[in-house]
């Protein structure tokens, strides 16, 4: 009986998907995420392994698909074969009529890619707009103007897009309040649903950490300024601060991405794409080659064990519940809320707590706090 409650339970609980591009048309200063130079032939072969995939998996895995997403990387060099692509996955896993299908383009790339991506059913963009002065993109190496990014926007309405986000970065090179506040009234202008907004991490192995002295950072105190400020103002403009990184008109939440902060199940393909399936992790390696030979994935252990629930959930500012997770709450975990709420980064409302904004600059050290003790 418990064995057909939870065929059931997993015929009926559907899947997000991830789908990965690794590549892109030049590497950004500052991005370490795993892409490798677009190359025509290079493309065509990685989709036919690609495609390969989809339809193994499809063939192992009879759950619905909710939420398809498309990123990279640059999918937008696509072009035309997103309608492949997609009809692939289409035609391997059961997508659910009202699925939420999410691509990542970039306003350099985007030109007919809209139309066809359009066409082949995905009905929400992601784009990587960053910033509206043209001297910042030019120094974090993208590929793309304001302009481009105004004009993205403008075709994506126009082709019927109601679904947009778009990507700000914050605490770049020689950025103060003001110019914060000339980017968040460019992304306020093109009225997306949906703003990611990052704080600029100089991460190893990229241009920008070679030459990190010269880049003309903010300070740690002048970053946390810029991103309190942020809240506030997209607060102000209508916009639900409801993960640290993630703002969004109401209803227009990333459903693909609660997924990953509410440890549900998703499926990721791609070299360097993750996965979390039935309390298992797993990933292919950051190796293009090596998936388009033989691609394989590596175990990474459980997933979504307690730890990881409160980690990825107090994201989330509607927060955990602790009780919930942990059953009752232990006395010294109350003590360590209590001082925190008193500090100002944790809100309470036992057995929930959520971060404040402040907390939320602070969210790793305050996740470590609370799970270094033995008891949880
Ligand atoms: S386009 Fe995106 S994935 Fe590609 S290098 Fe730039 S930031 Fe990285």
């Amino acid at each position: 009986m418990f064995q057909v409650a939870a065929l059931v339970k997993s015929l009926t609980n559907p899947l997000g998907l991830y789908i990965h591009i690794p590549f892109c048309a030049k590497k950004c200063n500052y991005c370490d995420f795993y892409s490798a130079v677009y190359n025509k032939d290079t493309l065509s072969a990685y989709l036919d392994a690609l495609k390969g995939e989809i339809k193994k998996w499809g063939g192992t895995i009879h759950r619905p698909i909710d939420t398809v997403y498309i990123g990279g990387g640059t999918p937008s060099l696509l072009g035309e074969e997103i309608l492949s692509l997609v009809d692939c996955i289409n035609t391997n896993f059961t997508v659910l009529p009202d699925a939420e299908i999410t691509v990542e383009s970039n306003p350099s790339s985007s030109g007919e890619f809209l139309s066809f991506a359009k066409a082949a059913g995905v009905n929400r963009l992601s784009i990587g707009v960053q910033s509206g002065c043209d001297k910042t993109l030019k120094i974090l190496g993208r590929t793309h103007t304001a302009a481009d990014a105004v004009n993205t926007v403008q075709n994506a309405r126009e082709l019927g897009f109601d679904n947009i986000s778009v990507d700000l970065m914050i605490a770049l090179p020689h950025s103060n309040l003001q110019t914060l506040k000339g980017d968040i009234d460019f992304m306020l202008s093109l009225n997306p649903e949906h703003i990611s907004a990052y704080i600029l991490k100089v991460e190893q192995n990229t241009v920008f950490s070679k030459k990190y002295d010269t880049l003309g950072l903010p300070d740690d105190d002048a970053a946390a300024e810029q991103y309190l400020y942020m809240c506030e103002a997209l607060a102000k403009n209508g916009y639900n601060h409801y993960e640290i990184s993630n703002f969004s008109r109401e209803g227009y939440e990333s459903r693909h991405n609660m997924k990953y902060w509410e440890c549900r199940d998703y499926l990721g393909i791609g070299p360097a794409a993750h996965s979390c399936l039935d309390g298992k992790r797993f990933y292919y390696p950051r190796d293009l080659q090596g998936f388009v030979k033989e691609p394989k994935t590596i175990s990474d252990g459980a997933g979504g064990d307690h730890a990881e629930q409160l980690m990825l959930g107090l994201r989330l500012s509607k927060g955990v519940n602790f009780d919930e997770i942990y059953g009752e709450m232990p006395q010294n975990i109350k003590k360590k809320i209590t001082l925190l709420e008193k500090a100002g980064y944790i809100k309470v409302n036992l057995p929930h707590i959520s971060l404040t904004n402040s907390g939320m600059l602070i969210s790793n050290s305050i996740i470590t706090e609370l799970l270094e003790d033995e008891d949880i």
